[in-house]
Parts: C-alpha cells; sequence; structure tokens
C-alpha cells in the first residue's frame, strides 16, 4: 500500500492525527465526493429522481460487500447503523420463555440491554461466557454453557474497549455443529480484519458503515445466512421489505433486503459503497497486516512510558489500542491531547460493563489506529503524552 498516497487523498490527514478510527474513521476523498455528487444531484433534479439515475451504482452495494465478506449480494441488508442491523436481526429471532442466549463478557452497551429486554419480554436467560486465560472468550466455556434451551450465540468479535480479537472462526465450528443460531457483531472487525462468513459459519454479522469501513455516518450492514432468511421475518417489515397482497395477506422478500426499510439515505449508502470498493481494491490482508505493524508499534512504545499501563488482552490483537493511567484524569489527558490535534475517545465502564467491572477499569483512553497513521505519527502521541505526564 501506497501510504502517502492514500494519506494525499485524505483530506483529515492533514488537519488532525486521528487515532479514533474505532469511533469514526477519517473519508477518503473519493467517498466524499459520491456523497456530495448525489446531494448535489439530489437537490437539482429532484431524490426519487436522483435514486433511479443511480439505480446501477446502488446495487454495487450489494456486490462490493459481498465481495468484502465472501457472502452472496442476496445475503446482504444496507442499514443505518451496526446496532440497527444488530437489534433487527435479533428480534427475528423471536424468543420464547426459558430459550437461553450466550453472550461475551465483552457484549457492547446496545447489545445487552437488548438481552435484558428480551429478558423482561420473553423471559429468556442470558448466560456469560467467561474468558480464557489471554483474555479472549473462553471456547470451553461456551460448549458448557450450551444446553437443549440455547436459542443464541451471540458474540463480540472485536470489543469496543479492548484490542482482543474473539476466536470467531472457532465459535462458528462449534455453534454449527451443535445447529445453533449464531449472531456475530463485527462492527470493530469490518474494514481491518479479514471477514468470510463461510469461515465464520455466523448466521447474522453486523457492522457500521463510519468506523474501520471508512464509511459516511448514518450507515451499516447486516449479513443474513440465506437458509436463515427463509426462516425469520423482521419485526420492522414494510413496503419495502414486504408486499401487501390483500386484506389477511403479505408476502416478505426473499433476500435479506428483507431487513432493510424503504427509506435510507441515498447518499451514505454511495459512499459506503465507494469506502468498501477502496477496501476491496486495496486487500483487506494488506489493510490488517499495516494496521498490526503499527498499532503494536503504539502498544510498544506506550508500555515504555512510565505511568501509563496498556490494557489490551488478547494473544492476537488488532488496530484498537487501550490503556490507563492511574491516578491521573483521562478527561484531561485526552483534552490535551486533542489540543495538540491528536484525537483520541475514553472508553467509559458503561460502555462494556460486564468487561470493564470485571477487569476493574472506570475507564480507558482508546487510541484506534488504521492503516493510514504512521509511526512518525505515533512518535508524536507518545512524546505529547510524555511532556503531559512529565509536566505533572
Ligand atoms: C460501535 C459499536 C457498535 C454500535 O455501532 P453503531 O453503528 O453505533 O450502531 C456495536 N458493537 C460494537 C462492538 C461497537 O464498537
Amino acid at each position: 500500500m501506497d501510504i502517502d498516497l492514500l494519506r494525499n487523498e485524505t483530506p483529515g490527514c492533514s488537519q488532525v492525527i486521528h487515532f479514533n478510527n474505532a469511533g469514526a474513521a477519517l473519508v477518503s476523498k473519493r467517498t466524499l465526493q459520491a456523497q456530495i455528487n448525489c446531494l448535489k444531484e439530489e437537490a437539482n433534479y429532484g431524490s426519487y429522481e436522483t435514486a433511479a439515475n443511480y439505480s446501477e451504482q446502488l446495487s454495487e452495494f450489494y456486490n462490493e460487500v459481498a465481495t468484502l465478506i465472501n457472502a452472496s449480494p442476496n445475503e446482504i441488508a444496507f442499514t443505518e447503523s451496526a446496532t440497527v442491523a444488530w437489534l433487527r436481526s435479533f428480534y427475528a429471532i423471536g424468543f420464547k420463555e426459558g430459550d437461553e442466549i450466550i453472550c461475551d463478557q465483552s457484549s457492547y452497551a446496545s447489545n445487552y440491554i437488548a438481552f435484558l429486554n428480551a429478558q423482561n419480554k420473553f423471559g429468556v436467560k442470558i448466560k456469560i461466557a467467561s474468558e480464557g486465560k489471554e483474555g479472549e472468550v473462553s471456547l470451553d466455556d461456551i460448549e458448557k454453557l450450551i444446553s437443549d434451551k440455547t436459542k443464541l450465540i451471540s458474540i463480540t468479535h472485536i470489543p469496543t474497549n479492548n484490542g482482543l480479537v474473539n476466536p470467531a472462526e472457532n465459535i462458528g465450528d462449534l455453534a454449527s455443529e451443535k445447529g445453533i443460531l449464531y449472531q456475530l457483531d463485527a462492527c470493530q472487525s469490518a474494514g481491518q480484519y479479514p471477514l468470510d462468513v463461510k469461515k465464520l459459519k455466523c448466521d447474522f454479522l453486523s457492522a457500521t458503515g463510519r468506523k474501520y469501513m471508512r464509511g459516511p455516518r448514518g450507515t451499516g450492514f447486516l449479513y443474513v445466512k440465506q437458509e436463515v432468511i427463509e426462516r425469520f421475518n423482521p419485526l420492522n417489515l414494510d413496503l419495502h421489505s414486504a408486499e401487501w397482497i390483500d386484506k389477511t395477506t403479505f408476502k416478505a422478500r426473499s433476500d435479506a433486503k428483507k431487513f432493510e426499510t424503504w427509506e435510507h439515505s441515498i447518499a451514505g449508502k454511495l459512499g459506503l459503497t465507494e469506502a468498501t470498493r477502496q477496501i476491496n481494491e486495496l486487500g483487506i490482508s494488506n489493510i490488517w497486516d499495516r494496521v498490526v505493524d503499527v498499532a503494536t508499534y503504539l502498544r510498544v512504545e506506550l508500555s515504555q512510558l512510565e505511568g501509563i499501563e496498556v490494557t489490551d488482552t488478547g494473544s492476537l490483537k488488532s488496530g484498537i489500542v487501550t490503556f490507563q493511567v492511574p491516578d491521573k484524569s483521562h478527561e484531561e489527558i485526552k483534552a490535551h491531547l486533542s489540543r495538540h490535534k491528536f484525537n483520541t475517545v475514553i472508553a467509559v465502564k458503561s460502555g462494556t460493563l460486564i468487561d470493564m467491572s470485571s477487569r476493574n477499569l472506570d475507564s480507558v483512553i482508546r487510541a484506534s489506529i488504521h492503516y493510514y497513521n504512521t509511526n512518525s505519527e505515533i512518535d508524536s502521541f507518545v512524546s505529547c503524552l510524555r511532556n503531559y505526564l512529565h509536566s505533572e
């Protein structure tokens, strides 16, 4: 990858040092342009008319995402966010009293709130698989928790607050061997880590556009395995995802668009198409190698700074780098960093409550690295942190 060129084609790279790629990555010029062109045409010629003009480009969305995750275009739905994608698949399943859900300790707040909601609404039981020695969810524990009541295994691939990568493929082997539905939250892995739904053996996979995919805000996608599409109707069926036949009947679509609703941002969808196309051109394995290289450099440099504790666990680590500075205000450190144009975020306890509580963490500073970040950006980041710590 030509990093200088890719940086040149990313307007934000000359403005900020962006280590908030797990929050929202910087979009490329081409992704920005795809959206601007569409918005201008909508203003000039009408939105429905513009959508009709772009119908071919819009269908490319399904091809590009399918290529990225080795699915069929019919198995892809466009959504407004990862949460929308995840919730639509979750509530489509249809739970009854006594059904059991197995999840991992790093469950994202919105997902776990849905588990609790399903517990209150339908009487499902939540079982949390413990972590193994290295920090990944324990496969043995998942296996132990499986019973004849297990309806769903729902796993976070890469947590929002930790560098680890969960062994999603091994869990998929287990789920498919036992014939249990498997839902994968790939929100932080899509765009940085190679995803292959045939190897993951997942039934549902959800992701957002704005994070490692480098797409626009307000976009996301859902993958639903073909056999599973036919089994479940989502609760949000509308006149796009189903056809009204007569007074007593409707017919739901037979592809994953069944999980879409009619209204959505055309500019956003074109932007995410462009961002996904760029990933496919660059090659997701190349992206992953580069992300790991740069993130590893950051972890090593941080671990040599006195007063800083890198909090990432897991034997395989992603572009998400987290650390804490005991006895110092993370808010003030983040403010100091942003005064020097470094974008980071604070991952708070309530975002991943079970994991943070079990690791005794109140908050961590998250510096999430993408392929366009450089070792020299990291050098200046570390020296900015060092200056702050020494000035105290
Ligand atoms: C950000 C995030 C989500 C939610 O994504 P949205 O697009 O904001 O809905 C879900 N899961 C994980 C692990 C995340 O990091």
